[in-house]
């Protein structure tokens, strides 16, 4: 879960991702996704004093949940566009800035802000492989030139080195489901998701490779329903899919389908798709175990691992590095630190001809978080297992 403040200490009059207290100063704003932890503040029926700059997936979404925000410009993606704003000292200023694909969600986004001798990689929440990140041009223009990476730390613990590929996850997961439904009409699949938002591409991949919709709550329907990429992936009528993603957070284990409580729970197979419980997963073990109730539980992550964000930084080898995730507990937060300062050096180490050395910022603010009201950051359900400030207990799976 983010723990990111809003401003960027280049560009104060800007908020990125956060939209309450004193972010309210601030005379423009950019969001890099639809997830509840990057749009606090969102909310305020006053809207927001400035435009918000978005993708435009996000832009149908901030326009149907958030009528109060008037001002939507949608940025094209990899398109550079230059932002007018007046500055803490009441100076007009110009800012280039251009989206690059982050990976995360459907309209999921990386800001990158251009001006003068100043450029800034706001990543927002990303997974990105060495391979996939090779082939964006826009970030192949970018090596070595960042003056600040702001990075989705998630995952940045040793803990969490590897994670499967996402497109192995799913084929994973289709194939659990297919051979379940292929049992007998009355089998189905209960997808039981750590958090309510962040699995939209499982969807999207369940859907066009099995070809069946997946039955989902009326409300969660209409959050999705004027997403271009996720027409014809749901169903609000429960007979139409043997496949269901209709939430009940009470219904803690899933072997109850809200939509249909008559359903013989033999007959249910739960599908826990999540990242968290898997610390130390290497290429060559398994990505799926069952629990001790005998849901299957298939490593997934929407967020980029340890490796993915050393593979990111190695790459483009940015002067400053800034962690956008910070975990509340002080032992987690040093040894995210510690993870962050080893691939710091390993930048240093292939970079020669570097003047000055790379600095990282978040060491910095760690005597400021401490003294932050962390209560703001409290779990919420709809950031499920994204929240590294209240980790879950190590499991026995
Ligand atoms: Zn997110
Ligand atoms: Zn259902």
């Amino acid at each position: 879960m983010s723990t990111f403040t809003g401003v960027m200490k280049e560009f104060p009059s800007l908020s990125i991702d956060r939209f309450d207290n004193e972010n309210l100063r601030s005379t423009v704003f950019l969001l890099s996704h639809c997830h509840a932890d990057h749009m606090m503040g969102l909310d305020n029926p006053n809207g927001i004093p400035g435009p918000l700059y978005l993708s435009p997936i996000s832009s149908v979404i901030v326009k149907k949940q958030y009528p109060n925000i008037k001002e939507l410009v949608v940025l094209k993606e990899n398109e550079p566009t230059p932002i007018k704003y007046s500055d803490v000292d009441g100076v007009t200023r110009f800012v280039t800035v251009t989206t690059v694909a982050a990976f995360h969600c459907p309209g999921s986004v990386m800001f990158l802000l251009e001006q003068e001798n100043v450029k800034v990689l706001y990543t927002g929440d990303f997974r990105l492989s060495k391979r996939h990140m090779e082939k964006i041009k826009r970030l192949k223009n970018l090596v070595g030139s960042i003056d600040t990476i702001y990075i989705d730390s998630t995952f940045l613990s040793t803990d969490y080195l590897n994670f499967p590929g996402q497109i192995r996850s799913a084929t994973t997961i289709c194939k659990i489901i297919n051979e379940w439904i292929g049992k007998s009409p009355k089998h189905v699949i209960s997808l039981k998701m750590p958090a309510r938002y962040g699995y939209e591409m499982l969807y999207i991949e369940i859907g066009k490779r099995l070809k069946v919709k997946i039955h989902i709550n009326e409300s969660e329907m209409e959050k999705y329903r004027y997403i271009p990429e996720l027409d014809n992936v749901f169903t609000t009528v429960p007979s139409k899919s043997p496949i269901h993603a209709c939430f009940d957070y009470y219904n803690k284990n899933g072997r109850s389908l809200t939509c249909n409580p008559d359903i013989d729970p033999a007959l249910i197979r739960v599908i826990k798709p999540t990242a968290m419980l898997w610390r130390q997963w290497q290429e060559s073990s398994d990505i799926v175990k069952l629990d001790e109730n005998k849901n299957v539980r298939v490593c997934y992550s929407n967020h980029s691992s340890m490796s993915e964000i050393r593979d990111f930084l190695l790459y483009l080898k940015p002067k400053n590095v800034e962690l956008n995730v910070l975990p509340q507990n002080e032992l987690q937060r040093r040894t995210m630190l510690d993870a962050l300062s080893e691939i710091v050096n390993e930048i240093q180490s292939t970079n020669i001809n570097r003047q000055a050395p790379i600095h990282v910022s978040s060491w910095d603010n760690l005597s400021k978080l401490s003294k932050l009201n962390m209560t703001r950051y409290s779990r919420r359900r709809d950031e499920g297992e994204h929240s590294t400030l209240c980790p879950p207990k190590r499991k026995k799976l």
